[in-house]
């Protein structure tokens, strides 16, 4: 790491692995250390979701006993075996959880790791990205440690727990600040703004009058002043580091949000602009700069690609010669002769895989309690078109 760091941004951690993606490319530091950098800043990145990063601090001979019950619960997985299966099982509890034991434990001592970095190198900035669950008590108790040991420096929170939660995240917290929203811009705002005063406690009077907030930051889609096309997109530079131990798995800022944006459980729709595309050539570029470090998998993020968008990015990738693989998040539609060649389409780029959500799937349901604004002929329909356009296209 360099001497003098302006900011540290991290990756908050779990014990235990949730999903697969946890250990896929971290595209939102990514982005920030990015932006940062060509600001002139110096900036560096822990993140700890590694595909191995649920080995780390475990004995050995608890990580071996522990693969070997896991593999002798699968050779007993039988009707015939169900008691011994059972036996298996619960012996196997105990290891596990004196894994789980090990990794907390582990967890709560990278905590002290980077209390120590951040006092070593005075670093006025602490960014965490905060993910739910365990992760989320994980980086309350991050925030705590700094505050306590490294009073001078400011703990901003961001990422998807504070974009579902809003204010409520900063309850009973120990962060002083957190963004809802894309961060480049206020982050940016901040270090010039912290450089000026003389302390902490100065410059979270100044940030106060300067932006008007309280806590909570909104920016880019979650705010009226932000919202109208001033959003600007970010192409992420990996380092070597960011690479090992990842899944070479891109999630791609396609755009943010879902043109419904109506749902009633759905905590995207604390965005105050419903959709807002990224323009077609930033995408393809983005693409372009990652295939040439070896990544081909992309996972688009925005809550909805419609299919019209989704179109103009296969339509490019194709023209450029592009060979990649990618998913992404979709409504059900009316499906019309367009929503059939623009699935084709993207199926030729490379799409493999559409997310669409049907709830409940009962139209009542969806309709009075939900507000899904999707009957279920429409969304069986829309499956029905994807898999006959993946047929025309050789891919079903
Ligand atoms: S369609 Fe999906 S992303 Fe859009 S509001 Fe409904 S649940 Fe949220």
């Amino acid at each position: 790491m360099k001497e003098k760091l302006d900011i540290l941004l991290v990756n908050s951690v779990a014990p235990r692995q949730r999903i697969a993606s946890d250990a896929a490319l971290e595209n939102g530091l990514a982005i920030l250390r990015t932006h940062l950098e060509d600001k002139g800043f110096a900036v560096d990145v822990i993140d700890d979701q590694r595909i191995t990063s649920v080995e780390e601090g475990l004995p050995s001979w608890c990580l071996t006993l522990l693969r070997k019950m896991v593999d002798l619960q699968m050779k007993v997985y039988h009707r015939r075996f169900v008691y011994l299966w059972w036996l298996v099982m619960l012996l196997t509890w105990p290891v596990q959880s004196l894994a789980l034991y090990c990794r907390r434990a582990y967890a709560r001592r990278r905590i002290e790791d980077i209390v120590n970095l951040i006092k070593t190198k005075s670093i006025g900035f602490l960014g965490v990205k905060v993910w739910y669950g365990d992760a989320f008590t994980w980086s309350n108790l991050l925030a705590a440690r700094v505050r306590e040991a490294c009073p001078q420096t400011v703990i901003v929170a961001g990422g998807p727990h504070v974009k579902v939660y809003g204010e409520e995240f900063l309850l009973n917290s120990d962060f002083d600040l957190a963004i809802m929203g894309p961060g480049e811009k206020v982050l940016t705002e901040m270090i010039v703004l912290y450089r000026q005063t003389k302390n902490k406690q100065e410059f979270l009077e100044a940030f106060r009058q300067a932006s008007g907030s309280a806590r909570l930051v909104k920016t880019g889609v979650y705010t009226e002043g932000d919202a109208g096309g001033k959003i600007t997109f970010t192409t992420p530079r990996y380092r070597a580091a960011d690479l090992e131990g990842k899944i070479y798995f891109h999630t791609l800022v396609d755009g943010f949000g879902c043109s419904w944006n109506r749902c009633r459980f759905c905590s995207h729709t604390m965005q105050v602009k419903p959709y807002h595309p990224r323009p077609v050539a930033d995408i393809v570029a983005e693409i372009q700069s990652l295939t040439r470090q070896g990544i081909s998998f992309f996972r688009f993020s925005s809550s909805e690609t419609p299919f019209a968008h989704g179109k103009k990015i296969a339509e490019e990738v194709l023209k450029k010669g592009l060979n990649i693989n990618f998913s992404m998040f979709a409504r059900g539609v009316k499906v019309t002769p367009e929503v059939y060649d623009a699935y084709r389409c993207m199926i030729k780029a490379g799409l493999r895989a559409v997310f669409i959500g049907g709830e409940t799937g009962h139209d009542y349901i969806n309709q009075q309690v939900m507000n899904k604004g999707l009957t279920k002929k429409e969304l069986i329909n829309t499956i029905n078109c994807i898999k006959l356009a993946a047929d025309n296209a050789g891919k079903s």
